[in-house]
């Protein structure tokens, strides 16, 4: 038995629960800058330099902005003490004794004849002489997960209240119970059993594009086979976010490096309802399917979609048909997975930090990666297919690209066929592009080259990468920031 206990946090499990890969074999990964971590390590310590500080409030709070946000940017520093203020509002100072030395609550559990312990960590933990206060720090959109829930729940005292300080929705709450408590604690110890035994499966999915392991993990193969090292910067740029990389650098990076917060806009709901629930659907009714058009089909989706929203699932129908109408002509057609994620790596040179703020000249390893919709084989070729419920756009091209270079590098064929169906009230189309064997050299220097451009962008400086203005701001998510920081 070792003597150090072993102990995994929340976060740490969640992330397990999402990819038991990605916490695994750590000393092979990149190191990968999350701005909206750092801004969340500064905003915390800077909470605790003001509620320890007796000077007047003024004083105690320049201080805790100087001491903790100097080495932000301008525009980070902005977002930062926004964000302290808000705590400040919804939090109010006073005499109980602190500590803030991330106190937590622990469960355990016997795995392999050693005990193995979960801990969900709070921010702040205060005390007087008859009750405890303990309170998480939110920044971001998640919640608190229900695994922190749990284990709270299960291990609190009769005068202790945990809360939450989410930040996020400016809002100051009691962190709520769960039903099924024990059913989450044995799930997460299931899963940590299987962790511990190595019994590694990777799980890729949207979450890679916080993962450390994605040039390490083998889901995304680097282009030239090159090995990476701890000292590369990682990246994970997600196809939805290259789709506007030659408009505006700026919004390219904000969007991809600095994790700058998008600006609220007044949306209609309803057509983004429509096309996760479309996508979703399709997805099921294709899927090895040999006879997409034979009678009865639409019987089925209906069927399928029985639990939904009526008007959803009419719009649904609509453009089910329309699909089938565009595919109709396809005889080789097999449709063999859905949502499968494509991706590689490219390695350039580029500016690096180190933990400790230091820039330096060293390599980036940038993963393209994005979740194909429908894959498969069309005439005996591989086959990828993205579904669009909107209008076409030029950027369309970069995401073909993307997936053909990952499909070649995957599978290693001669040929990849990529479809883009377009089901739209105004458009019903199909933008075929077949990529044959002597695209790759160009694909893979394009990619390269987009690798070269983020690889010299300063991690810590969200303002240095250039803007440029064009027809695209109409529809870009930092605007009004962006006019601020000019
Ligand atoms: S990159 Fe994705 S698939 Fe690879 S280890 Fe990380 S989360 Fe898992
Ligand atoms: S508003 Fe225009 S110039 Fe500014 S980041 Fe957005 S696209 Fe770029």
């Amino acid at each position: 038995m070792s003597e150090k206990p072993l102990s995994f946090s929340t976060t740490k499990v969640n992330k397990i629960a999402q990819c038991p890969g990605s916490e695994y074999k750590k000393f092979n990964t990149t190191h990968t800058p999350n701005s909206n971590l750092q801004r969340w390590k500064s905003i915390n310590d800077a909470i605790i330099d003001w509620l320890v500080n007796q000077a007047p409030d003024e004083v105690a709070i320049t201080q805790a902005e100087e001491n903790n946000f100097k080495y932000l940017d301008r525009l980070q520093q902005k977002i930062s003490s926004e964000l302290f203020l808000q705590f400040r509002d919804i939090y109010h100072k006073n005499t109980a004794d602190l500590n803030a030395d991330f106190p937590n609550s622990s469960i355990s559990k016997v795995i392999n004849d050693e005990e193995v312990f979960i801990n969900a960590h709070t921010q702040f933990e205060f005390e007087d002489e008859v009750s405890t206060e303990y309170v998480k720090l939110k920044t971001g959109k998640k919640g608190v997960s229900d695994l922190d829930k749990a284990i709270i729940l299960k291990t609190r005292l009769e005068n202790e209240t945990f809360y939450v300080a989410d930040l996020y929705n400016n809002d100051f709450l009691e962190i709520s119970s769960i039903e099924n408590a024990d059913e989450v604690i044995d799930d997460n110890f299931l899963l940590l059993e299987d962790f511990i035994n190595e019994n590694i499966k990777l799980i890729p999915g949207s979450h890679c594009t916080l993962c450390e392991r994605s040039s390490s993990c083998g889901e995304y193969p680097s282009i030239n086979g090159e090995g990476t090292k701890k000292s590369y910067r990682g990246i994970v740029i997600s196809k939805t976010n290259l789709l506007n990389k030659d408009n505006c650098e700026r919004q390219f990076a904000w969007k991809t490096q600095y994790g700058i917060p998008k600006e609220e806009k007044e949306s209609d709901p309803f057509p983004m309802k429509v096309g996760i629930s479309f996508h979703k659907f399709s997805g099921m009714m294709l899927l090895n399917n040999k006879d997409s058009q034979k009678s009865g089909e639409i019987e089925r989706l209906k069927n399928l979609l029985k639990e939904e929203d009526g008007e959803v699932a009419i719009e649904v129908i609509k453009k089910y048909e329309q699909l089938l109408n565009q595919i109709k002509d396809f005889n080789n057609l097999e449709i063999t997975a859905r949502e499968r994620v494509l991706g590689f790596t490219a390695i350039a040179d580029a500016i690096v930090q180190n933990k400790s703020h230091k820039v330096y000249e060293g390599k980036i390893a940038a993963t393209f990666m994005g979740s194909a919709d429908l894959v498969g084989r069309l005439d005996g070729a591989p086959l990828v297919i993205e579904l669009k419920t909107g209008a076409q756009l030029p950027q369309h091209s970069a995401e073909a690209e993307l997936y053909a270079l990952g499909a070649f590098i995957q599978t290693k064929e001669k040929e990849v066929v990529v479809l883009h169906i377009y089901v739209s009230d105004k458009e019903e189309k199909i933008v075929e592009r077949r990529f044959t064997h002597d695209q790759i050299e160009p694909l893979k220097k394009k990619f390269d080259s987009i690798a070269k451009t983020i690889g010299q962008w300063d991690p810590s400086d969200a303002l240095q990468p250039r803007f440029s203005e064009g027809d695209w701001c109409n529809f870009c998510d930092f605007q009004k920031t962006c006019l601020e920081f000019r």
